[in-house]
C-alpha cells in the first residue's frame, strides 16, 4: 500500500520571511557563491538570515565541490571516488563575495576528500585566511570533515584565523558505524576536536548530534561527557530527517520538551552554549549565538 508520511506538527514550517531576509537572498545573487541554506531548503533560512540584527546574519557555504568520497547513510549529498579537481580560485572568489554580501557570521563546509593529500586543509584554511582580509568583520566557522585522523591537517585549519572550529560527531558511539562512512569513527572525531582545541589559545570548538536515529538517553550522555572532556564548547542537537527512502529510517520523533531538556543537560554539564530543537542545524542562528555568548 501507500506510505502515508506523517510529520508532527512541530516539523512543519512556514515560509521564510523578514527584511533582511529578502535583502540577503537578493544580494546574493550574482555572487555565485553556493549557500547550504537555499540549495538544502532549509527550514531556518528567514531566522539565520533574517535576524533583527544584521551583524548576527549566518549563512552556511559549501566549498570544494558538491561530491563527496564518503557516503553516510544519513546524507544525501552525491558520492565519488574521484571527485572533480579544487577550484584554485574558490579561496579568492569567495572571500570577494562574501565582503559583498554583508553577512556577520560565515560557516564554511565542504563535502569530504578523501582523495586529496591533505584533505583539502590547505584550501580550507587559505579561504578563511582571505575572508579575514578582505572582510574582517565577518565571523568565521568552520566545520570540516574529519580529515581521516590527520591531526597536522586540523591544526592548519585551526591557526587560519577562524573563530569557530566545528566537526560533527554526528550521532553516539554506539551508532556510529551504522549511521556514518565506515572510515568515520567517534574515537577519531573526539581527536579532531581535541587538537582543534588545543591548537590555538580561545579558540570555541563545536559539535552536533542528530536525534531520532535510535539512540538511548545513556548514549547520549556518554558522548555529552566525552566531548566535555575534550573541551568541546557548544553541542546543537536536531531531529534527524530522512533525505530519501534510500537512506537511514528515522526511528523516532523526538518532541519539542525532550530537545529543551537535552539543551538544559548539556547546559549543566558545562557546554558553554546549546541549541537544541527539532529543525536545529549545526550552524543554526550561529552568529546570533556567537555574539551573545562568546563576545559579551
Ligand atoms: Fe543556513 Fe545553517 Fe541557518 Fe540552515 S541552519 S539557514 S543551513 S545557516
Ligand atoms: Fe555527507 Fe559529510 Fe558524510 Fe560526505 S562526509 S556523505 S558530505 S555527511
Amino acid at each position: 500500500g501507500k506510505e502515508v508520511v506523517r510529520l508532527p506538527s512541530w516539523l512543519k514550517t512556514s515560509i521564510p520571511q523578514g527584511k533582511n531576509y529578502s535583502k540577503i537572498r537578493d544580494d546574493l545573487r550574482g555572487l555565485q557563491l553556493h549557500t547550504v541554506c537555499e540549495e538544502a531548503r532549509c527550514p531556518n533560512i528567514g531566522e539565520c538570515w533574517g535576524g533583527s540584527n544584521k551583524a548576527a546574519a549566518t549563512a552556511t557555504i559549501m566549498l570544494m565541490g558538491d561530491t563527496c568520497t564518503r557516503g553516510c547513510r544519513f546524507c544525501s549529498v552525491k558520492t565519488s571516488r574521484r571527485p572533480p579537481p579544487l577550484d584554485p580560485h574558490e579561496p579568492e572568489h569567495t572571500a570577494e563575495a562574501l565582503s559583498r554580501w554583508g553577512l556577520g557570521y560565515v560557516v564554511l563546509t565542504s563535502v569530504d576528500r578523501d582523495d586529496l593529500a591533505d584533505g583539502g586543509a590547505r584550501h580550507f584554511a587559505e579561504t578563511v585566511a582571505r575572508i579575514k582580509k578582505k572582510a574582517p568583520q565577518i565571523l568565521v566557522e568552520a566545520l570540516t570533515g574529519d580529515f581521516m585522523g590527520d591531526l597536522a591537517c586540523v591544526q592548519h585549519v585551526a591557526r587560519s584565523g577562524l573563530d569557530v572550529y566545528a566537526h560533527n560527531v554526528e550521532t553516539v558511539e554506539a551508532l556510529t558505524p551504522f549511521v556514518r562512512d565506515r572510515r568515520a569513527t567517534f574515537r577519531q572525531s573526539l581527536a579532531v576536536l581535541r587538537k582543534a582545541k588545543e591548537s590555538k589559545e580561545g579558540l570555541v570548538t563545536k559539535t552536533s548530534i542528530m536525534l531520532g536515529l535510535g539512540e538511548t538517553e545513556e548514549q547520549v550522555l556518554a558522548a555529552l561527557k566525552e566531548l566535555r572532556a575534550v573541551d568541546v564548547d557548544v553541542v546543537t542537537f536536531g531531529q534527524y530527517m530522512r533525505p530519501t527512502k534510500r537512506h537511514m529510517k528515522v526511528d523516532r520523533y523526538i518532541t519539542p520538551e525532550e530537545f529543551e531538556s537535552w539543551r538544559v543537560k548539556a547546559l549543566d554539564m558545562g557546554f558553554m552554549y546549546v541549541a537544541s530543537g527539532p529543525l536545529v542545524r549545526s550552524s543554526y542562528k550561529a552568529g546570533e549565538a556567537f555574539i551573545e555568548n562568546v563576545l559579551k
